[in-house]
């Protein structure tokens, strides 16, 4: 039998403005480049469901049906709370995952892509954003007037980090408003480091490779390390009694196997396939439940994974926010019965227990 074609996700860095939703690119941390301009999700549904603060947009991913005429345009997004304590062991409450997709004749995009060039887009012809975190920002700064947030929680942070000073320059108009998809000192402070994600097919296992046992020795190694994220939670030697008692986890060594010929990749990419689970300790697994738009199945469509966790620049205080892996399941009709950005389905598996 032929092998599965996946494709993988690695990081590039990219200049900001080649990001911008215009260029319908996949990519990690920054302000989310939405797809739909208008209807964006309320601030009410971005909040954590744990402590009810505002989430950080984490990564999105571009993956349009090519047969299906409204999923022209698709992408799948990632918003997770900051807040290291509400992430526990295999529960995806500090998660939310949506879904957005446009015709190629739409009210945002021209219906031929865009050159490059770093020109004016304006996106609060549509919507007012938050000048910190780029969620809809439907309140604003009562004195100035000019700049917009999701939530007096950024507002204060952006005062503190510059708007106290820019606030009388926007009222007597010697600045004027900054396009609204730069990241502000703010927004730096709020939100992750911002990556192209490239995603590009997987090489073949070369039969013939024996690198990939140094691969794999090298990846156990980074893990040991800590270098890769999702045993940032557990000391070293909770992971020698993992490596020692669990050497049959047969789940385990296959990731790390497989992982191994890329040993960077942070997204595999897998529509209708299964996830590359990272350990057999799995009481998640169950019970998919089906799209609450259209009643249809889920299925599987792409998993981050732990080395994502190295990119982001959580710093210390957030060092408690982990996975082992995040797998992501949306509607397999990709419908179009809800509001324009879905809710779909996420299972973390974490790798010790
Ligand atoms: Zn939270
Ligand atoms: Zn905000
Ligand atoms: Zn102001
Ligand atoms: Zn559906």
């Amino acid at each position: 039998m032929e092998p599965r074609k996946v494709d993988i996700g690695v990081l590039e860095e990219k200049p900001s403005w080649l990001l911008h939703p215009r260029f319908f690119p996949s990519k990690i941390g920054g302000k989310p480049s939405w797809l739909n301009l208008q209807d964006l999700p309320k601030s009410s549904e971005l909040l954590c469901k744990k402590c009810q603060d505002p989430t950080v947009f984490l990564c999105q991913v571009y993956a349009p049906f090519e047969d299906v005429e409204d999923c022209f345009h698709r992408t799948i997004f990632i918003f997770i709370c900051k807040n290291g304590n509400c992430c526990s062991k295999n529960h995806t409450d500090n998660f939310i995952v949506l879904r957005c997709q446009l015709p190629r004749t739409n009210d945002f995009y021209s219906y031929q892509p865009y050159e490059e060039k770093d020109e004016e887009f304006p996106m609060d012809n549509w919507t007012k954003l938050c000048d910190v975190c780029g969620a809809r920002g439907p309140a604003h700064c009562s004195r100035c007037k000019k700049v917009y947030y999701c939530s007096r929680k950024h507002q204060i942070i952006d005062w503190q980090k510059g708007h106290k000073e820019q606030c009388p320059q926007l009222q007597s108009g010697d600045i004027v408003s900054t396009n609204n998809f730069k990241i502000t000192k703010a927004g730096q402070s709020v939100l992750f480091k911002e990556w192209e994600l490239i995603v590009d097919e997987e090489d073949e296992e070369d039969p013939n490779n024996t690198d990939i046992n140094q691969e794999m020795e090298k990846l156990n190694k980074m893990m040991q390390e800590k270098k890769v994220g999702s045993l940032n939670n557990i000391s070293e030697s909770e992971l020698e009694e993992y490596t020692r008692t669990v050497p049959n986890d047969k789940v385990f060594n296959k990731f790390s196997k497989r992982v191994a010929r890329h040993p960077e990749q942070v997204l595999r990419y897998d529509r209708g396939g299964v996830p590359l689970w990272i350990t057999s300790n799995n009481d998640s697994l169950v019970h998919i439940p089906k799209c609450e738009y259209c009643n249809g199945e889920r299925q599987f469509e792409f998993q981050i994974m732990p080395q994502l966790l190295n990119f982001l620049d959580v710093g210390v205080e957030l060092n408690s926010i982990d996975w082992g892996v995040l797998a992501i399941y949306t509607c397999k009709a990709s419908c179009n019965k809800g509001s324009a950005y879905m809710l779909e389905y996420m299972i973390k598996q974490d790798l010790s227990d």
